[in-house]
């Protein structure tokens, strides 16, 4: 992986600048820092500024696993364009189905978790989320909550930071999701960053020069070409694409 901020990528991040180009964003782990309590999840305040600067230079959307409600507090006063919530399929695949399953799911599932020592289960409404950060015995947990799952019919698993998300079958991917805003928002192309394994649904879209994609820690197997070393580099990324862009806008006024 080839890390986004050495000079040699200067080039493509000033292309980006002058292009049509959508900035797509996942939260946790990328613009905040991971915490043991996720719902202490929040931007520093430098990121914050950052991010709402970048706002008005480019379209900007945010593309978490986190719901809505959950995400909106969190992004208060950053004018994104969008925020796609439950690992994109909220708000435009979020149906009435859906919740009624995931309902149905929590349920079912909560008695079975309830002895697991550690073990967290976090309804978001279209989706669960099933948190082993505080299991102390993690492989036992994860077997047992995936015989737990196997009890619920078709569902889509996604694997994550000491997380099983479990999905309604034929939820959008986070991939999907970014091609639909980046049509949405009449983008040519669009540049991702994502840490995670949900963020490997957009990595693997596979659209070379429209699609440039950056992973937080690099890791063996990623689908993204480029990588930030970690996530206290996200303010730099984000202060670069501001200087670019303005600095476009500047030799533009100059050359008329
Ligand atoms: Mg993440």
């Amino acid at each position: 992986m080839k890390h986004i901020l050495a000079p040699a990528q200067r080039e493509l991040l000033a292309q980006l600048s002058w292009s049509n180009t959508l900035l797509g964003f996942d939260f946790d782990g990328t613009l905040a820092p991971i915490v043991t309590d996720p719902l202490r999840a929040n931007l520093r305040p430098g990121t914050r500024r950052l991010l709402a600067e970048l706002c008005g230079l480019y379209p900007c959307v945010v593309i978490s696993g986190r719901s809505i409600e959950d995400l909106a507090p969190r992004l208060a006063g950053v004018p994104l364009r969008a925020l796609v919530g439950n690992h994109g399929l909220e708000p435009w695949k979020a149906t009435e189905e859906m919740r009624r399953r995931v309902a149905s799911w929590r349920r079912r599932l909560g008695p079975r978790l309830l002895g697991l020592q550690g073990v967290e289960l976090e309804d978001k409404t279209y989706s669960l989320a099933i948190h082993l950060r505080r299991a102390r015995a993690k492989k036992a947990a994860r077997a047992a909550i995936l015989e737990a799952l196997g009890t619920l019919g078709p569902a889509r698993l996604v694997g994550g930071k000491q997380v099983i998300n479990v999905l309604p079958p034929g939820a959008p991917h986070k991939g999907l999701a970014l091609e639909r805003e980046r049509e949405r928002w009449g983008c040519d192309t669009a540049f991702f960053l994502g840490d995670d394994e949900t963020d490997e649904d957009v990595f693997a879209m596979g659209t070379p020069g429209r699609l440039f994609c950056v992973r937080v820690g690099a890791v063996r197997g990623s689908h993204a070409a480029y990588c930030l070393k970690s996530q206290l580099e996200i303010d730099g990324l984000l202060d670069r694409l501001i200087a670019l862009r303005k600095d476009g806008v500047s030799q533009r006024r100059h050359a008329r």
